[in-house]
This record gives C-alpha cells, sequence and structure tokens, in this order.
C-alpha cells in the first residue's frame, strides 16, 4: 500500500465512525486535554480520533518511543494518523506585494504505535509503584495498564480481552475493577453497561480492600457512588447494600484467597 493510500485509509476509519454514529464520543475523548509532554498531547483532532480509535491514549512513532527509552514489542502493527504535505507558493497581497505561503496540498501517512504494544522506562502516568493486589489481576490472567484518559471513567474492567485499565492511581478505582473480574469469576459474565447490584457490589468490595490496605484513603466517594446506584435501583442504601452484601463476600474470598495462597508459596 503506498502513502496516499494508506492516508486514505485513516479517512475512510473516521468516516466510519461517523456512520457508525460513535463520533460524538470519539471526539469527546478526543478533546480530553492529555498528559502535557506525551506527543499525541499536540496532535491534531482527527488524528486524536485515530488514536482513540485504535483504543488507546498514547501513540508515537518508532523513533519517539525509542528517545522515550522504550522498545516497541516485536509483532506489534502500527497504526497510522495523518501529516500534511505542505508546499511553499508565492501569492500576491492586497498591496500588491509577493508574500510566502505555506498551503497544505495533501497528506501522508505517519506509523505510530501504541504504548500498550512497549516496553521499557516507565510512563508518566504510570504510579511509581503498582497498586497493592496487583498480583490478583495476574493470577486471574488480566493485564493491568494505565491510560492518560479512560473514556469517561477512571478505569473500566474488559472481561472479553481480560484486562483493566486505568486513568487513576488510587488503589480504589483498581479495587473496584478488581471486583467486577472477581465477581465475574463467580458468576459468569457481567451484564455490560453500570448495572446497580454490580456496581455497587464492585464498589462496597473496593471500599474494604482500601480500609484494609490503605486505611489512610478516604471513603467519601464510595458512599456517594453506592447511594446513587442505590436510588436508580429504587431503594434505601442500607438494603442496596443488604441486598449484595453475601456475593461482596464471596468475592472478597476470590481476591483474598488468591493473595494467601501466594503467600503461602512465598
Ligand atoms: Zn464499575
Amino acid at each position: 500500500m503506498n502513502d496516499s493510500e494508506k492516508a486514505k485509509e485513516c479517512l475512510g476509519r473516521i468516516v466510519d465512525l461517523f456512520k457508525a454514529g460513535n463520533i460524538p464520543k470519539a471526539l469527546a475523548v478526543a478533546t480530553i486535554p492529555s498528559q502535557p509532554g506525551i506527543p499525541s498531547a499536540k496532535w491534531s483532532i482527527s488524528n486524536r480520533v485515530l488514536q482513540f480509535i485504535a483504543d488507546t491514549s498514547d501513540a508515537r512513532e518508532f523513533r519517539q518511543w525509542q528517545k522515550a527509552g522504550r522498545k516497541v514489542s516485536k509483532g506489534s502493527k502500527a497504526f497510522c494518523i495523518l501529516g500534511p504535505n505542505t508546499k511553499a507558493i508565492n501569492e500576491t497581497d492586497d498591496n500588491g506585494k509577493e508574500v510566502k505561503k505555506v498551503i497544505v496540498i495533501g497528506f501522508h501517512a505517519i506509523p505510530v504505535f501504541r504504548a500498550e504494544d512497549t516496553d521499557g522506562e516507565p510512563l508518566p502516568y504510570e504510579p511509581a509503584t503498582p497498586p497493592p493486589l496487583v498480583d490478583v489481576a495476574e493470577q486471574f490472567g488480566l493485564s493491568v495498564s494505565y491510560q492518560t484518559f479512560a473514556s469517561k471513567y477512571y478505569g473500566y474492567y474488559q472481561g472479553g480481552s481480560k484486562r483493566i485499565v486505568l486513568a487513576s492511581h488510587e488503589p480504589k478505582v483498581f479495587f473496584h475493577e478488581l471486583a467486577h473480574a472477581a465477581h465475574e469469576r463467580i458468576e459468569g459474565k457481567l451484564k455490560g453497561g453500570q448495572v446497580p447490584s454490580q456496581e455497587i457490589i464492585a464498589e462496597l468490595t473496593a471500599a474494604t480492600l482500601a480500609q484494609m490496605y490503605c486505611p489512610e484513603a478516604n471513603l467519601g466517594f464510595s458512599y456517594d457512588y453506592v447511594k446513587s446506584y442505590a436510588e436508580k435501583s429504587k431503594k434505601t442504601i442500607e438494603r442496596a447494600c443488604l441486598a449484595v452484601i453475601n456475593t461482596v463476600g464471596l468475592v472478597l474470598d476470590e481476591i483474598l484467597n488468591k493473595q494467601l495462597v501466594k503467600e503461602d508459596v512465598a
């Protein structure tokens, strides 16, 4: 495929997004100011939409990764963003004076790689130390990665692709997603979207783990979160919690037993 064919393919992807009605979400995400200091923070909106389609928040050219002390993993596929082809022309201005002007005459494709497909020096938006219980996620067969944003959430769990993506360094955010994963191991596939009972189970589990592993954490957010979901299911916060408390116990067991198994071995 030559350069202009590649560029056309990139444009085609943006058009497909429009057709599928997904452009508002892509644009909303693309316009969130991302981490300063990463190259894509300076990209055009259309290139950031392409980055969003590629399911990453940090894509860079091969040599830019090298400069950042990271290696692109073997077999990783690049995706393309668009760079302008410019040409300097001479134009006559209103006063009859000749001036030089740079115009865009087309686009070329620039191959870039996703942060998720690289290894090496820590990324600026990764925490210095991983959250407690990160090894339980590993034992569940899940990858844990950080992005500069994760859609409109602080994090999410994707059972199908076996991963947890976090846009917060707060351990409780990780615990919440880990709880969804443990819940799914017990009950089988969870329903998509924000189902009140599932959210209350995840957040109560996360709040409990936060008490155990980082007692200094502020749990005010948990209360408001659970309350909002209790209201959605037309229950008082007490009733909503009581209805799921047994499941929360099972989810905690699923997570903490994995931790114990590991400590026994160590
Ligand atoms: Zn959740």
